[in-house]
């Protein structure tokens, strides 16, 4: 379309171009009503048809069975990891699967309100995990952001104990087996708009059982039964949230459309870098095959005196923000569904060309 750089932003990270635009294009005046989306009421018969129009394409991209509330909510992933055990630890028993720095971090979380046992850390599979038959959740986070660690497909869990899900920076990147899933959560600022919304699925029979040190606008029950308005909404990041879902539904490629289609496109990007990375003894992605992520690649110079001049090289070609994150180092090519396959080209031959010049 134009010729803005190309971001890798693990997040807030790079949204559709076309949603960009035409967010402008309705800032002033949206549709009509002479207000833009940030002024108009929640309780307005506008913005209830924007809110509507969210949930159905949201619902029906990810094939969101009936018996699932999808809220809109605040808070984050991290408000998340107190607000879920405030929601389900009925009885105090919390398994988290620690399999890298953000599943560690809502187990830490989890303590203050549970009794929380790390069933397994790694990537272990799933028949090893040390679960307890009564905890009442299990809590993985089915992407690592900052590991580069993704479970290609969520457990089974035998048994009764929901499954707990952050799927924060992989959702809506690939379908969801939700058969496996008693409860996901995912902030909005990868693959869905603006910090600030964050999406909360929740298998109906899991509404209702809140402690009562429960906030009442982070109670599922509450919010479910006011259709996400018990309080004021994050308004615009929801409008956006619902162009990006249009633009989903639109999104064609390799003769599939929607999510499909986008998984598509994620699975070729991601082989595209990988195979860079791993034909090359200049760079080193140190993730085993079998749980790489698709949206999050870290990798190191094996020369790490080099990283700055990368880091500058790369910017001037306008690749932004591939620095790695602070606890691990390195770079992080975060490349969600709004990254085109373009953007990972280029970076590929720039990975290429700096190895030519500094190998
Ligand atoms: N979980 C995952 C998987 C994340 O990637 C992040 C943020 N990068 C969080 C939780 C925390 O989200 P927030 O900053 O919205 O609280």
């Amino acid at each position: 379309m134009s010729s803005r750089p190309f971001n890798f932003s693990a997040g807030p990270a790079a949204l559709p171009e076309e949603v960009l635009a035409r967010a402008a294009a309705e800032m002033l005046d949206w549709h009509g009503s002479g207000m833009s989306v940030m002024e108009m009421s929640h309780r307005g018969r506008e913005f209830i048809s924007i809110y509507e129009a969210a949930e159905r394409d949201l619902r029906e991209l990810l094939a969101v069975p009936p018996n699932f509330r999808i809220l809109f909510m605040q808070g984050g992933g991290l408000g998340e990891n107190a607000i879920v055990p405030m929601n389900l630890a009925r009885t105090g028993r919390v398994d988290v699967v620690v399999s890298g720095s953000w599943s560690k971090k809502s187990a830490v979380e989890a303590a203050r309100y549970a009794d929380v046992k790390v069933v397994a850390e790694g990537f272990a599979p799933v028949e090893q995990w040390q679960r307890r038959d009564d905890a009442d959740y299990l809590h993985i986070c089915s992407n690592e952001t900052i590991d580069g660690i993704e479970f290609h497909e969520l457990p089974q869990l035998s048994g009764s104990v929901p499954l707990v899900v952050d799927c924060s920076s992989h959702v809506l990147s690939r379908f969801i087996d939700w058969s496996r899933v008693g409860l996901a959560f995912a902030g909005a600022q990868k693959n869905v708009g603006p910090a600030g919304v964050t999406l909360v699925f929740v298998r109906e029979d899991l509404l209702g059982r809140a402690l009562p040190i429960c906030p009442s606008a982070f109670n599922y029950a509450t919010v479910a039964a006011a259709d996400s308005m018990f309080n004021t909404p994050p308004t615009y990041g929801i409008y956006i949230a619902g162009l990006v879902f249009q633009w989903l539904k639109d999104f064609s490629y390799a003769g599939k459309t929607g999510v499909a289609a986008i998984e598509q496109r994620n699975i070729d990007k991601a082989a595209l870098l990988y195979g860079a990375l791993d034909a090359s003894g200049f760079y080193d992605n140190r993730v085993p095959a079998n749980c790489r992520s698709r949206m999050n690649i870290p990798f190191y110079l094996r020369d790490e005196r080099l990283n700055d001049a990368f880091l500058a090289g790369a910017k001037e070609r306008g690749l932004l923000q591939l620095k790695g994150h602070k606890s691990v180092g390195g770079m992080r090519a975060s490349i969600y569904n709004a990254m085109p396959l373009e953007g990972v080209k280029a970076l590929v031959s720039y990975l290429q060309d700096f190895e030519k010049q500094h190998g």
